[in-house]
């Protein structure tokens, strides 16, 4: 489960190696098994997550 700084809540998961993502504010959106970066809109605020 990641949260974004709106509050809004969603499960979101690699594409690559299907593990749980995690959120840093100064990182993004980043799998902490294979490294990947994720960019995505918040679709309740509409920011960048
Ligand atoms: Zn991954
Ligand atoms: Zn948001």
């Amino acid at each position: 489960m990641i949260r974004h700084e709106c509050g809004y809540e969603e499960p979101a998961y690699c594409r690559k190696c299907g593990r749980p993502l995690e959120y840093d504010p100064r990182r993004g959106i980043y799998c902490p098994h294979c490294g990947r970066q994720v960019t995505m809109l918040c679709p309740q605020c509409g920011k960048r997550w």
